[in-house]
């Protein structure tokens, strides 16, 4: 038996992201008492920062995400934080997509817990709850907003801080932030979350829990991206409830064949991981028959061109590597196939779908 934990509160709705201060005072008892923001340096001189309200002792730290969040970011901030005043913020926000989020949670829980970020990739492995956690999303499709994952990459392995402590306390979920979010970017991050939808609703771990928030979150995606006359205003509000379903449905299934080849791509080219589930999205028709009949469909009438020939450059350890990265995810597998997994697919067919990417 796994007793889930849930996000505690969540708040739905445009222009809610003004009322985040409300929320942090009521996290603060005494004088002294601070919040931490994290946010995405997209948003460094933007007027998003004034609207957060970010008062008295309280700080913010712009992050940069032009790499995904290592485990060696989480140990300078959780350093930098600590620092400060020498005791713990009562607080702190993740303002920004998956990584700012994943950086928010992962940087929380390193607060109240000795030792290195890296120590602590894996299932349960953290024994004290964090900071109290916000997150607020500003792009939307990783479901990150309510998963019991912070995903980072470490010095051997990308792989996330999982445990129940790994849930935020709070989200807010405001599709005002999500209205501008350019293309690629916003089809990658959407697909994350379609594919999510997908993967969760084929294989071995399946349960009525999962399939119903899998199922919801798939049909918004569905409107969001195959619907050509759905209003961006519209698209925006269901993408931001689709995500949010689609991380519950993760919770209780599990991601398949796309992201565990997504990992190895992610690890060695350091790709993105939207952008890298839809490379290698795109070459498993063999296993997602009407997902990827369906995501060409969604490639085509947002004219989205993905990049070809990825691995094509590699060397042979590279490509072993990417190899190794993607078949050490014993759990994606395990669901996608069953438990003999490794019957079913073997490292020599791993290693012909990435060079088909
Ligand atoms: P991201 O957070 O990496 O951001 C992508 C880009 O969008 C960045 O350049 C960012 O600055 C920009 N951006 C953010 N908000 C914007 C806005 N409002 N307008 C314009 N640009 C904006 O993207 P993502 O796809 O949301 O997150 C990917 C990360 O999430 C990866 O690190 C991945 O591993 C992680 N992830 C985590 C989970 C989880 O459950 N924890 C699930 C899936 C993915
Ligand atoms: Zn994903």
């Amino acid at each position: 038996m796994r007793n889930f934990k849930s996000i505690d509160r969540m708040v739905f709705g445009r222009g809610t992201v003004a009322k985040i201060s409300e929320i942090i005072t009521k996290q603060k008892s005494k004088e002294n008492d601070f919040a931490v923001y994290l946010i995405d340096d997209f948003f460094e001189n933007k007027n998003l920062v004034s609207t957060l309200n970010v008062e008295g002792k309280d700080k913010y730290i712009f992050i940069s995400t032009i790499d995904e969040p290592t485990t060696e970011l989480i140990d300078q901030l959780t350093l930098k934080i600590r620092s400060y005043y020498g005791f713990l913020p009562v607080a702190l926000v993740g303002v920004g997509g998956g990584s700012v989020m994943d950086v928010c949670k992962a940087t929380s829980l390193m607060l109240t817990n000795e030792g290195k970020a890296h120590e602590y990739q894996g299932l349960d492995l953290i024994r004290n709850k964090g900071v109290y956690s916000i997150v607020v999303p500003t792009i939307s499709g990783t479901g990150a907003e309510v998963s019991m994952t912070a995903v980072l990459t470490g010095p051997t392995k990308k792989l996330g801080i999982k445990c129940d402590f790994t849930v935020p306390d709070q989200v807010i979920l405001d599709a005002n932030l999500i209205d501008d979010v350019p293309n690629p970017q916003r089809f990658y991050t959407g697909m994350d979350c379609y594919i999510h939808g997908v993967e969760a609703l084929t294989g071995t771990w399946r349960n009525p829990m999962g399939d119903s928030f899998g199922e919801k979150s798939l049909e918004l995606c569905k409107e969001v991206f195959l619907n050509k006359n759905i209003s961006r205003a519209d698209a925006d509000e269901k993408l931001m409830v689709a995500s949010y379903m689609g991380g519950l449905s993760l919770t209780y299934s599990q991601v398949g064949v796309c992201h565990a080849l997504s990992y190895g791509l992610s690890y060695v080219l350091h790709l993105h991981h939207g952008i890298a589930n839809c490379i290698a999205f795109n070459y498993l028709q063999k296993y997602y028959p009407w997902g990827v009949e369906e995501f060409h469909q969604m490639l085509d009438i947002h004219n989205i061109v993905l990049p070809k020939d990825v691995c094509k450059n590699l060397s042979d350890s590279e490509i072993n590597l990417m190899v190794e990265t993607a078949y050490a995810l014993d759990h994606m597998w395990d669901h996608a196939f069953g438990k003999d997994w490794k019957t079913k697919i073997s490292k020599q067919e791993i290693k012909e779908l990435y060079l088909k990417m």
